[in-house]
């Protein structure tokens, strides 16, 4: 993933030079799970959750992700900012 002749933001496309103010933007989001998984509503409580994982769509891969994501990607400084702003909720005008 890192070929550091061609670095760039992951965001904005720039290119990251080799001793630059570059960052690295590592992001995990694990599903926060508590172990109860409501299946009393119907007799077939299990059988229906599969078979609306199933009748979902979603790959497998995307069924993993919705439990467990990691990113890890190179920034410049400017989107390092931006992402920033964004995650303390400080995007918004006003
Ligand atoms: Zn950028």
């Amino acid at each position: 993933m890192t070929d550091k002749k061609d670095a760039r933001c992951y965001r904005c496309g720039k290119r990251l030079k080799n001793g630059g103010d570059n960052y690295r933007l590592e992001c995990t989001i694990v599903a926060d799970f508590d172990g109860y998984i409501d299946i009393s509503d119907t007799p077939k409580g299990l059988e229906e959750l599969v078979a609306n994982i199933e009748l979902s769509g979603l790959t497998e891969e995307e069924l993993q992700e919705q439990v467990y994501y990691r990113l890890k990607r190179r920034l410049c400084h400017l989107c390092r900012d931006e992402i920033v702003k964004y995650m303390k909720g400080l995007n918004q005008d006003g």
